[in-house]
């Protein structure tokens, strides 16, 4: 584990966002490469809030395979560096490099990914996320699905969470824009996560159209929920999203009986070799021209 900041060698930037930015460094005495998430103490409580929050969840959250591992921290007067294994990419950049959509099979993986995290999460520790998207679902080189970014996550009191406007309104569900709910609970990441796969399948977010958040969040409350298009999808993945997409949350299931379900059901069993996948679309990425990859098929020689 890293023990003196200046062991720390940078080696570029991974991504920023609302906290700060995650760069690449060398840890020198071991020479291992990591990914440091830093961020600078602020005069606002809240945005100090959202760091404490993002440490003490991963901190917490060791011994859970689908969250992003922790090493460690530096907490100095000024910053606050959260050392992490080092991923390869998110969610939102493999959508944009590829500009097309994924394979079923490959958002099966994320899917079942990221509930399993959102169960451990409410299960363990009694937390939400409540910033489900892309951004904030990472891949690693063996194609492992792993959830980050807990700056906004909270605490769930009697299954329930206080209201808190926090969190990425394109995403957000009805309940949490609607006026008159003061409480949610993890079925609001349920939503996040329908509108998640469905920019995963159509390799577009469903209101890009929108032209402000304003918009965003007043067709949310009054369109028909966003749908996969007919061609190409299973029954069951169709079933998946109608599911997580129920705007009356209700009617929306909570991780217990999303895991039963027949389309998560399906990648606990079935072999998907996503690290495959993952190192075809990056040499792909490098060439132009339609090229479809083949689940089945991992061996197949690139004719580049
Ligand atoms: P923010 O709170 O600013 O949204 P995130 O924790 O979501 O911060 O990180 C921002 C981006 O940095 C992510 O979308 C991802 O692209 C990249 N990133 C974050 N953590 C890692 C990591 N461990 N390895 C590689 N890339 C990462
Ligand atoms: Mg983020």
């Amino acid at each position: 584990y890293p023990t003196d900041i200046n062991d720390m060698e940078h080696l570029g930037e991974l991504g920023s966002g609302t906290c700060g930015h995650v760069v690449k460094m060398r840890h020198r005495p071991s020479n291992s490469i990591i990914a440091v998430k830093q961020m600078r103490w602020s005069g606002d409580s809240e945005e100090n809030k959202r760091i404490y929050m993002d440490l003490e969840v991963v901190l917490k959250c060791h011994d859970c395979p689908y969250i992003v591992s922790c090493y460690g921290c530096f907490i100095t007067d000024a910053d606050v560096w959260i050392c992490m294994e080092l991923m390869s990419t998110s969610f939102d950049k493999l959508t944009k490099l590829l500009s097309s959509p994924l394979p079923e099979d490959i958002i099966g993986r994320v899917a079942l990914g990221t509930v399993r995290a959102l169960h451990y999460l409410k299960e363990r520790h009694g937390v939400m996320h409540r910033d489900i998207k892309p951004s904030n679902i990472l891949l690693d080189s063996n194609g492992n699905v792993k959830l980050c970014d807990f700056g906004i996550s909270g605490r769930l009191v009697n299954s329930k969470a206080k209201s808190g406007n926090a969190g990425c309104a394109a995403y957000m569900a009805p309940e949490r824009i609607s006026p008159g709910t003061p409480d949610y609970d993890v079925r609001a990441d349920v939503w996040s996560l329908g509108i998640t796969l469905v920019e995963l399948a159509t390799g577009m977010f469903p209101y890009k159209d929108c032209k402000s958040d304003f918009e965003v969040l007043s067709r949310v409350l009054q369109d028909e929920p966003p749908k996969l298009p007919n061609n190409n999808f299973s029954p069951e993945f169709h079933a998946f999203v109608e599911a997580c997409l129920r705007k009356d949350y209700h009617q929306r299931p909570k991780y217990n009986k999303l895991l039963d379900h027949p389309f998560l059901l399906r990648y606990t069993t079935k072999y998907v070799d996503v690290g495959a996948w993952f190192a075809h679309v990056q040499r792909m990425s490098k060439n132009v021209g339609n090229h479809q990859w083949n689940c089945q098929d991992t061996t197949r020689q690139e004719n580049s």
